[in-house]
């Protein structure tokens, strides 16, 4: 995870995939190595193992968020539950959460079909409140998730698992799992180029001209294709799409292997990892060879760098979780780049004008499941041409998230608001909450 933290400097990649040189013809490009483009790659060549397909990367497959997430895989989507309904109805609300489900579905069978080894331990997601004003939220999103029939479970103080016994109420949210996202990113390529798909790395894409056939350049070389997917998530500032992502740092940590009796204190975090309600929070899950992966507490501005902005505040984290945790020290941190929208949701959709350059991201700091799946149904759309398998109205089915600003004054807007959200999350002792779901909806991360 170490980085130089310069925009497309390597991070330390060894690998050997060439670069882009030269005129490439090819039946579709897809413009970024991550968890959404190697999805897409590898969905195309199942649907039709003729397609002439190529990823092109500017660094390495993984070196963005894919390769630097915590590895949680679990619902939801966009804005809570509570909050969907009263912004797109009961309807839209429901089959916005039940696509997430489908998502985490999707992603445990792909991993099971491919036998992909990626550390994947199934169970739930265990969302906890530190207060009452959190409980309350809580119950309002387990009231929502009743009346929809949805399979969210609230989960009283006393029914806590003992690592949560200080906090005041959860939700349970099924199915998920966790897993290492990086080992899944980096099989989903080899696998793609088991199939014949071509990767090509260390070649930034600097413009994509649309035309009859559309041209995707980069410094050495350029691709001609019939379909184009630009899968770049908080990236996109600099080839102008799609519009709305803000790029966003968030930072991790993973501790040092833990004592047997510490292990055997977290008695809970062995079945599910543990996320605290609001934005900001931290958030845990234990390895399986015995480590906290954390993460929460810090964000900045703009997607590269790899440095952990407040890595103190994930290691106090970590140290409040339980007094069994008192000593324990975090061996590494790390920050990585997610795609953030005004409305808290992704975007997955075509340009506008061309319906054969297609964009997905912007999945708010929780696209694990969504990305993958965001593949699966571009791949479908590019194979049916034209056929919309995602027009149910999803909202996130779009061109472009609403409008947000660009320039000085607005960096100065934004660091403001990052400063806050990292003071109400310092006042609350990591359970961060913000009233102001202009952002998020959902909150970073949970
Ligand atoms: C610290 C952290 C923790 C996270 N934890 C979780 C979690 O526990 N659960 C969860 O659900 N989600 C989590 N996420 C979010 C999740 O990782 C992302 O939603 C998901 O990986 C996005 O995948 P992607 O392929 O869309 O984007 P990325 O993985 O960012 O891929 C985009 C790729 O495009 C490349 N690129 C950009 N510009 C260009 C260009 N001009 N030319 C060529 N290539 C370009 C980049 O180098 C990058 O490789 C986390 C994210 C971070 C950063």
């Amino acid at each position: 995870m170490a980085g130089s933290g310069v925009p497309w400097a390597g991070y330390g990649y060894t690998g050997s995939r060439s670069r882009l040189h030269g005129v490439h013809r090819c039946d579709v490009a897809i413009v970024g190595a991550g968890l959404t483009g190697l999805s897409t790659a590898l969905e195309l060549v199942g649907l039709d193992p003729d397609l002439r397909i190529a990823v092109v990367e500017a660094d390495h497959v993984a070196a963005g968020a894919s390769g630097r997430g915590t590895g949680l895989l679990g619902p939801r989507i966009g804005p809570r539950v509570a909050v969907a309904r009263r912004r797109y109805g009961d309807d839209v609300a429901r089959a916005s959460y039940l696509w997430s489900v489908d998502a985490v579905r999707h992603v445990l069978d792909l991993v099971e079909r491919h036998r992909i080894s990626c550390d994947l331990t199934p169970g739930g997601q265990l969302v906890v409140a530190s207060d009452e004003e959190g409980a309350e939220a809580q119950q309002r999103e387990a009231d929502a998730a009743r009346i929809l029939g949805l399979p969210i479970a609230l989960v009283p103080a006393g029914s806590l698992p003992a690592v949560a016994r200080h906090y005041t109420s959860g939700l349970r949210y099924a199915p998920a799992a966790t897993l290492d996202p990086a080992a899944l990113t980096d099989q989903l390529a080899r696998l793609g180029e088991q199939r014949g798909v071509t990767i090509f790395e260390r070649s930034v894409v600097r413009g994509i001209r649309r035309g009859l056939l559309t041209t995707v350049s980069t410094d050495d070389g350029a691709l001609v294709a019939d379909h184009v997917v630009v899968a770049v998530n908080a990236f996109g500032a600099d080839l102008k799409a799609p519009a709305g992502v803000v790029g966003l740092r968030v930072q991790a940590g993973v501790t040092e292997k833990l004592s047997p009796e510490a292990i055997e204190a977290l008695d809970g975090l062995r079945a599910e990892p543990l996320i605290e309600h609001g934005e900001l929070s931290p958030y845990f899950r234990l390895t399986s060879d015995g480590r906290i992966v954390v993460g929460g507490g810090a964000v900045l501005r703009g997607p590269f760098g790899s440095v952990a902005p407040a890595p103190e505040k994930l290691r106090s984290a970590v140290r409040r979780l339980s007094p069994a945790l008192s000593e324990v020290d975090i061996e590494s941190t790390w920050a990585g780049p997610v795609g953030m929208t005004r409305d808290g949701l992704p975007i997955v959709g075509r340009h506008p004008d061309d319906p054969r350059l297609y964009y997905a991201g912007g999945c708010n700091g929780h696209g694990l499941a969504a990305s993958i799946y965001h593949g699966a149904h571009l791949a479908r759309w590019i194979v049916d041409e034209g056929a919309d398998h995602l027009s149910f109205a999803l909202p996130w089915v779009r061109s472009k998230a609403p409008w947000v600003p660009r320039g000085r004054l607005v960096e100065r807007v934004l660091d403001r608001y990052l400063a806050h959200l990292t003071a109400a999350s310092d006042r609350s002792g990591g359970a961060g909450r913000s009233r102001n779901d202009r952002w998020t909806g959902q909150g970073i991360h949970a």
